[in-house]
């Protein structure tokens, strides 16, 4: 996965657009990561969402490949090997907290002196509020990719093959 934070380009918007099927609840402010074939994998959006509510989910996996081989390893019942690695591993559960730390602190750059500044401090990766607990895979993979380290998305690229199967959008030609 080629790390490269930008802002969203034509094409990204499209493809963003088409990979969420009507289901844009907020403004992407930025590509965290992309894949090989340069599409977006991973957006960064704003914390408020279109009808004015927090929106806690800031680091989103965007690419419907990975997404739906995420989906497939959260039904092979990877999460609860996962919540018994947080028990058993202090070190994993330290940088599983340091990695909720990050996420938040990433989102308050967006929150400067803004009313949900104090309402989402407490929430973290994809909205998780218990830092020892496994709440949705995607969102800890989405960190891992999106430029922030996190130990169970970290995990997910160890243990398994991922690879983007989505097809290469086609370039407009200017
Ligand atoms: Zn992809």
């Amino acid at each position: 996965m080629e790390k490269n934070t930008s802002l969203p380009n034509k094409l990204d918007l499209d493809f963003i657009t088409q990979s969420l099927r009507g289901k844009q609840k907020t403004k992407t402010l930025k590509v965290a990561a992309r894949c090989p074939s340069g599409h977006p994998s991973v957006i960064q959006v704003v914390p408020v969402d279109n009808d004015g509510k927090p929106f806690p989910t800031t680091l989103w996996l965007l690419c419907p490949s990975l997404v739906s081989q995420i989906t497939h390893i959260e039904y092979s019942g990877f999460a609860k090997e996962v919540s018994e690695i947080i028990e058993s591993d202090s070190e994993f559960k330290t940088k599983l907290h340091q990695a909720h730390l990050d996420y938040i602190l990433l989102r308050e750059t967006m929150l400067e002196n803004h009313k949900y500044k104090d309402t989402l401090k407490t929430k973290g990766v994809a909205g998780s509020e218990n830092f020892s607990a496994v709440k949705c895979l995607h969102g800890h993979f989405a960190q891992q990719l999106g430029q922030q380290n996190n130990p169970i998305g970290k995990l997910i690229q160890d243990r398994f093959s991922i690879e983007c199967k989505t097809p290469t959008i086609q370039t407009e030609q200017n």
